[in-house]
């Protein structure tokens, strides 16, 4: 294992929770989600083998509780296969350095994330001038800069599968960033959905605490390529999902999904991008 690893210089603890933070949702019989203050990770596996996967890695300073959630599922001591990367913002790696530590596991991510989780770039700063609420205006104490877990994270194969994931695929939605991926299996249609699409309004303050449900597109702040991201909602819509877990808000399923879903396409201009920012196309409404 590779151990020179490290986060970058601004990261640091957010204090922003939501009331559904520390619970635990078992969406599926082999599909758990729990949510970490604000995001969510998911737990992919069958608590009967004991084999599972970890999807995200949750907010700065949660390696605790992440073990917590996988123990609790898969039993003391349990330890996931891998861990599978939606995109690399400092919400959904936030307890990577400690987990790779505790568990000595390949991370995977798609090759255009890579720089961002290898210390070679930062992400564009989030936007505290963008058209949203509370959650908007914070977000310059968010941390953009990349963390680096060296040869700890590799790839995702070229072929669309998923490492210890089997019967998932991985499809590049990217927007929100360059190298943002949903994870979809075509069996019952399950689709984690990372920060594509989700499923509370995460610029407004209120909301986030209360997680009122409600679709819409990438979080604001961070999202810096709005036709790749309407692109990417457009080609999740299209594969109907039965159920879906979002990096962000509670998980959503039936017909609340697929009616949410053909109004955030139908509406995306209106619903996702905000009136402006700084990475607001003008050309675009
Ligand atoms: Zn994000
Ligand atoms: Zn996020």
């Amino acid at each position: 294992m590779d151990k020179d690893i490290n986060y970058g210089s601004d990261y640091k603890f957010i204090p922003a929770t939501s009331i559904g933070s520390g619970i635990y949702i078992q969406v599926l019989p082999d599909l758990f989600c729990h949510t970490v203050q604000i995001v969510n990770i998911s737990l992919v596996g069958n608590p009967e083998t004991n084999e599972f996967v970890l999807v995200d890695a949750g907010m700065p300073n949660s390696a605790n509780e992440i073990i917590g959630a996988a123990e609790n599922y898969f039993g003391v001591n349990s330890r996931p296969k891998a861990i599978i990367l939606t995109h690399g913002h400092f919400d959904h790696v936030g307890a990577i350095v400690e987990l790779i530590k505790h568990w000595e596991i390949p991370v995977y991510a798609h090759e255009l994330e890579l720089p961002f989780l290898t210390g070679q770039m930062s992400y564009p700063e989030p936007d505290p001038t963008v058209e949203g609420g509370m959650v908007a205006k914070m977000s310059p104490l968010f941390p953009n800069e990349p963390i680096n877990i060296g040869k700890n994270v590799e790839k995702l194969p070229s072929d669309g599968s998923v490492p210890s994931m089997p019967g998932f695929r991985w499809i590049h939605t990217p927007g929100h960033t360059p190298g943002h991926i949903s994870l979809f299996r075509d069996r019952d249609k399950a689709l984690i959905a990372g920060d594509a699409f989700v499923t509370v309004k995460q610029d407004s303050l209120y909301k986030v605490l209360t997680q009122k449900q409600e679709i819409n597109g990438p979080p604001r702040y961070f999202t810096t390529d709005w036709n790749a991201s309407k692109e990417s909602v457009m080609k999740l819509a299209a594969l109907q999902p039965e159920v879906a877990v979002t990096g962000h808000g509670l998980p959503m399923s039936g017909e609340l999904l697929s009616e949410s879903l053909e109004k955030l396409v139908r509406d995306f201009d209106k619903i996702a991008i905000p009136d402006f920012g700084k990475y607001v196309d003008k050309n675009i409404h």
